[in-house]
């Protein structure tokens, strides 16, 4: 099964340590693993973390993205950046598997349109617009921040990325940030990396109604790996859990808003899916439990590549 995810966090774990390389390494994603995947594309995050960051967060967004385009470099072979679609498209009849640019923290555009633009530039077409800190754009999940959304900055964020044709992503973001996104853009958007809160208490997941709300715009969810996000207890059980939180979204939302976004690289790794490679014992447990070649497809890659195509330009 062909796979494109929406999220990981392998760019911020090389650049932490420089002899991990995405040809081969000791982390959840290489080009190896992604090769056991049948990965069709990768969403690549530079997650800037504002309370650990030593410089400004632009110059920490900008040396990420540099770190991963020498490494998307010495990989030539295997792996092209894509910028839309139609180049993953490109690349796939190349024999290559795409790479694509997001931003984990609109804080890195420091309340500067200009940056925006200086991102996009260098091939970044996602940004997952707050983490869990509140910045220029907006107020991040939690209880605490609730109703509040999108500042006026904000609003203008999502309104130039729908005009430019970027994916906004409202992982990690406010409830309130969700309807002001979910209520204003003009093109389907993303929540590349939550579950279903129904299932998983939790400010980080989506409740019924923003599911609901998501499907409407077109948009999809990609369910993650995350423990945190997918159960109570001990880390035996994610696949089920998985399993269970694909199935609650379906209901939800219909089939065309279920997708992957596994968070490798964000998330510990002692349980059954240590690496991209084994999303295989998912496909084959979503098979048991009676999903169809057809709804599978819509799963792994066929509803990312859909809001892909409908987007970035
Ligand atoms: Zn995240």
């Amino acid at each position: 099964m062909k796979l494109i995810d929406l999220h990981c966090d392998t760019a911020m774990k090389m650049m932490e340590d420089p002899t991990q390389h995405l040809a081969k390494n000791s982390l959840s994603i290489d080009l190896e693993k992604l090769a056991q995947a049948e990965s069709m594309a990768q969403v690549f995050a530079i997650f800037i973390d504002l309370e650990t960051i030593k410089e400004s967060p632009i110059k920490a967004g900008f040396a990420m993205l540099d770190h991963f385009w020498k490494e998307l470099e010495q990989n030539a072979d295997k792996i092209k950046f894509a910028a839309n679609g139609g180049e993953i498209r490109t690349n796939e009849m190349q024999g290559k598997k795409s790479a694509l640019l997001a931003i984990e923290e609109g804080a890195v555009l420091e309340g500067q349109m200009g940056n925006l633009h200086g991102f996009y530039r260098q091939g970044v077409r996602f940004i997952t617009l707050t983490w869990n800190y509140p910045n220029e754009i907006g107020f991040p999940h939690g209880k605490e921040h609730g109703a509040k959304g999108l500042t006026p900055f904000g609003f203008e964020v999502v309104e130039e990325m729908n005009r430019i044709g970027m994916m906004v992503d409202v992982s990690h973001l406010s409830e309130g940030g969700f309807w002001d996104v979910c209520k204003n853009t003009k093109t389907p958007f993303m929540a590349t990396h939550s579950n279903c809160q129904a299932l998983k208490d939790h400010t980080r997941n989506l409740t019924d109604d923003q599911i609901r709300g998501l499907a409407e715009k077109g948009g999809v969810m990609g369910i993650s790996v995350v423990k945190n996000f997918l159960m109570e207890g001990e880390d035996d059980g994610r696949l089920e859990a998985m399993v269970n939180h694909i199935r609650h979204a379906h209901k939800v939302g219909g089939i065309d808003v279920v997708s992957i976004g596994t968070d490798f690289d964000g998330t510990s790794t002692n349980h059954e899916f240590s690496t991209i490679g084994d999303l295989q014992k998912l496909t084959k447990r979503l098979q048991e439990v009676g999903y169809s070649e057809d709804e599978l497809e819509k799963i792994y890659w066929r509803n990312a590549l859909r809001v892909i195509n409908q987007v970035l330009i």
